[in-house]
């Protein structure tokens, strides 16, 4: 071992501090969650759900990193805007009211800056951290999975990636066991589970499986985020017998990172839609740790380097990494690639 070499030390800081902000954000989620009512959801401009967690998360998230980390920027889903449309009062205040429950410091006006920190355009350059709050919002709406993932990005390329998971069962053999998982993978360093508020680390590792035939895949629930017509003509030539996983969010991800199942499809489902970052790159770092592979449906590797969108990939490919180039080459044999 070189001198002054110490396995596991690097990235330390922003290690720890990702862990806890994506902790404290994964608490809020679950107490929103826990109350959750028609009120607290409402329509964005692209008419996907938007909830008081949403923003919520993503305030106690900027509020940690930006106090550890102030020269790094952030790449995040949200923005304050509508918040501040007078017309959304009662949402701003329930915002407030639960990032205060996390960090009773913090100011109205606060809140809403904190928010808006998410606005970095991101890109090849230095260092910046990459938020979704909720991924998943909904599979969180309807009280099933959901993601709060955050991945820091050093000159274009993935270095740390945590995923919050508060409803994935610990055990996914043990469905009605314990829920609430944390993933936290650093490169060159493997990919760790830890109980939700729990410090203990158990290394994940992805399948086994060489057969394709004998893979499970997963996709989205939502019909509109991937093309489950497709897949189907995929796991078809590809003689997959189970069923689909049908799970919401970056589940998928850590789904195929500790081998719940093997392959993760995102087929395109309409020309011109680019894949965000904030919705692969926690997830992508964690499955790559486990030792897994992700491309695009091409089988190029994904382009963080390039903004706040994956604009220069089409869908994504999740593997174990033994099955990725037969996988690849199915996908690409269905969409005539
Ligand atoms: P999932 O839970 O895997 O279905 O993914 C949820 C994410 O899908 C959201 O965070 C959105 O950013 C993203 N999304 C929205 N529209 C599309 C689309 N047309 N294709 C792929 N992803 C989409
Ligand atoms: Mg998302």
């Amino acid at each position: 071992m070189p001198f002054g070499y110490y396995p596991g030390m690097s990235y330390e800081a922003e290690r720890r501090v990702a862990v806890e902000v994506v902790e404290k954000a994964s608490r809020l989620c679950q107490t929103v969650q826990a109350n959750l009512v028609s009120t607290e959801s409402m329509s964005k401009k692209d008419r996907s759900p938007v909830t008081v967690a949403d923003f919520g998360a993503q305030a106690v998230v900027t509020h940690g990193l930006r106090g550890a980390f102030p020269d790094i920027p952030l790449v995040g889903e949200e923005d304050a805007a509508e918040l501040r449309d007078a017309a959304n009062s009662q949402l701003r205040d329930r915002v407030v009211a639960n990032v205060r429950e996390i960090t009773p410091e913090i100011d109205c006006d606060e809140v809403l800056d904190l928010i808006d920190y998410g606005t970095y355009e991101g890109g090849a350059q230095g260092r910046h951290w990459t938020l979704d709050p909720i991924d998943g919002t909904k599979g969180f709406l309807r009280r099933d999975q959901y993601a709060v993932a955050l991945a820091l990005i050093e000159r274009g390329e993935l270095v740390l990636g945590v995923l919050g998971c508060p409803n994935l069962p610990l055990d996914a053999g043990r469905p009605d066991g314990p829920r609430g998982c944390l993933f936290v993978a650093v490169k060159g360093e493997g990919a760790f589970l830890r109980r939700l508020g729990d410090a203990q680390e158990q290394r994940i590792q992805v399948s086994d499986i060489s057969d394709p035939g004998r893979a499970v895949f997963c996709e989205s629930v939502e019909s509109e985020h991937s093309s489950q017509s497709d897949s189907a003509k995929v796991a078809e030539i590809l003689g997959i017998e189970a069923p689909p996983f049908r799970i919401d969010s970056q589940c998928k991800y850590a789904a195929v990172g500790r081998g719940d199942a093997s392959i993760y499809l995102r087929l395109p489902t309409r020309k011109g839609y680019e894949e965000k970052i904030w919705d692969h790159a926690a997830g992508s770092m964690v499955v790559r740790e486990a030792g897994g592979r992700v491309t695009d449906v091409c089988g190029a590797e994904l382009d963080f380097s390039l903004g706040r969108t994956l604009s220069d990939n089409l869908g994504v490919i999740v593997t174990n990494a033994l099955v990725h180039d037969r996988v690849v080459a199915a996908v690409r044999l269905v969409l005539g690639l």
